[in-house]
């Protein structure tokens, strides 16, 4: 069996305790490599080994720094096949979906960085007689980078990316629930020029080596995209140690569908808001909300899509959707399915396991499920289920849609579908979000700020909030 390993100092070592975990594949339910359990003692290496680089990393020059990223960047093009394959086989995700999404943008999210730092600039404010002041932004040290199992390599690179080209070293911990991508980058890394110690990665459980990683005291900032609960312990954790802090959590967005609507276009798309990625992106639109003059038609219409949503095996060219991530979270949703007949849902379709043939009969598959006749208050419809579970509610005027669209502890994203210029703008001004799309979804311009409102977060990460979140700003006044 494939033992992965930590890629500490620019080395891949075996974790200091010796000790492996199973790392299932979702597509079959069978355990197909180990991973290393690290704890606090391979932490700190990696510590040391960052903390030795950083002096050179962090004085290198911009150009020399995003030369070096933009290598990282064609490498993982130039294995593309590879890293596709490697995603859709830990993940269980469509291969497609790999290779169209995931790769892709963990390919542009170290271009994009390579070509913003280049960019980046800091202020200067004049004060006429008195004198001047210059802000500059320094990188801040060692940073720690934590991420989640939904889209494993592009979150990933969402946060290493813009560390590193501010000047950081980084010690980062993908999933262990899908650690094979971040294993690979190692490699890749050094073969794009990247010092030993600059990235070093870490695998192993949040509990044993996330927590190490928080508390480490030379650790200065913490970006993290993960659960609202893991965020909430993150924060009481680095708090107390003043770290800087980026939390990107959970969400329970609302797709709000107008009788005005392009219809077709709003179907289709709400059937990739729903279902892409077995609807584990935090960016899903699970509460869709439908003005009651087209409930009927396009309740009908959402349904009968399903029939060609097809659930299959990961490598199934017809696959629209694959495995969803591992066996505890199955069970997590199918038991929200439940819960949600226990509330007195009404299971329009889907609603159940399915069991596939031969190899693939112990794998995680979820049928796509819409479920009706829910309040807007109830847990089904308050808490997130991050899985291919959706429901849909009638409503009659834009404020019951908000206040219905408002009602839960989260605000990451919404989605809004009018062609109503006016009422776009109103309603989008007014839905508690941190990113909304009028009329399309999951547009993405890696520029803009990336984050949510509420329990969905803290900070943004993105374009220049990325930078300036990896770095400190210091102030310098002259007097004239
Ligand atoms: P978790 O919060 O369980 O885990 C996220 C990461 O944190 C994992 O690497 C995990 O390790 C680690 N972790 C767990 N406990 C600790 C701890 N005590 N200290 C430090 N690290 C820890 O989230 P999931 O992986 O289950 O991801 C799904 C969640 O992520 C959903 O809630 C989803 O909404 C959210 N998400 C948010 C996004 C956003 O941009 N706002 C984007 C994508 C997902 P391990 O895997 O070993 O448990």
């Amino acid at each position: 069996m494939e033992k992965l390993s930590n890629f500490i100092n620019g080395q891949y070592v075996a974790p200091s305790s010796g000790r492996y975990l199973d790392n299932y594949e979702p597509a079959t339910g069978q355990v197909y490599s180990l991973i290393p359990d690290s704890d606090a003692q391979d932490v700190e290496q990696a510590v040391l080994a960052a903390e030795a680089a950083f002096p050179a990393w962090s004085t290198m020059g911009i150009e020399g720094r995003a030369a070096i990223l933009r290598k990282l960047s064609e490498g993982i093009e130039a294995n593309m096949e590879a890293f596709v394959a490697a995603e859709s086989k830990d993940n269980g995700k469509p291969l497609s979906l790999a290779q169209h999404v995931d790769i892709p943008r963990a390919v542009s999210n170290f271009h994009f960085f390579a070509t913003a730092i280049e960019h980046f600039a800091s202020e200067s404010h004049q004060m006429e007689g008195v004198g001047l002041n210059y802000t500059t932004r320094k990188p801040i040290g060692v940073v720690g980078c934590i991420s989640p199992w939904n889209l494993p390599l592009y979150l990933f690179s969402w946060k290493i990316a813009p560390a590193l080209a501010a000047g950081n070293c980084v010690v980062a911990k993908p999933s262990e629930v899908t650690p094979y991508t971040a294993y690979m980058l190692g490699k890749i890394a050094k073969e794009a020029g990247l010092p030993d110690g600059v990235l070093n990665i870490l695998h192993g459980t949040g509990p044993n080596v996330g927590d190490a990683i928080v508390k480490h005291p030379k650790i200065k900032a913490i970006s993290f995209t993960g659960g609202t609960k893991t965020g909430e312990y993150i924060a009481q954790t680095a708090g107390p140690m003043f770290k800087k802090l980026s939390l990107e959590l959970g969400g329970k967005n609302p797709n709000i569908i107008f009788a005005d609507c392009d219809f077709k276009d709003a179907l289709s798309t709400t059937i990739r808001s729903s279902f892409a990625n077995q609807g584990q992106i935090c960016l899903c639109g699970s509460r869709i909300f439908i003005e009651r003059p087209i409930y009927e038609q396009f309740k009908e219409a959402f349904v009968a899509a399903m029939a060609k949503n097809k659930v299959s095996f990961p490598t199934d060219p017809e696959a629209k959707m694959g495995a969803v991530v591992s066996k505890p979270h199955m069970e997590k949703i199918l038991s929200y399915i439940e819960l949600a007949k226990e509330e007195g849902g009404t299971i329009l379709c889907g609603g159940k396991r399915k069991i596939l043939d031969g190899a693939h009969a112990e794998g995680y598959y979820i049928e796509p499920t819409i479920i009706e006749g829910l309040h807007y208050t109830c847990r089904t419809n308050q808490e997130e289920i991050f899985g291919p579970v959706v429901t849909i509610t009638p409503f009659d005027t834009e404020e019951e849609a908000l206040t219905m669209a408002n009602s839960t502890q989260y605000g990451l994203a919404a989605t809004v579908w009018t062609s109503d210029l006016k009422r776009a703008h109103r309603v989008a001004d007014q839905v508690q979000a941190g990113i909304v799309w009028v009329n399309a979804w999951l547009v993405r311009d890696l520029r803009t700020p990336f984050g949510g409102v509420k329990a969905s977060g803290v900070g943004r990460e993105g374009g220049w909030e990325a930078l300036r979140f990896f770095t400190e700003a210091k102030n310098v006044f002259i007097k004239y």
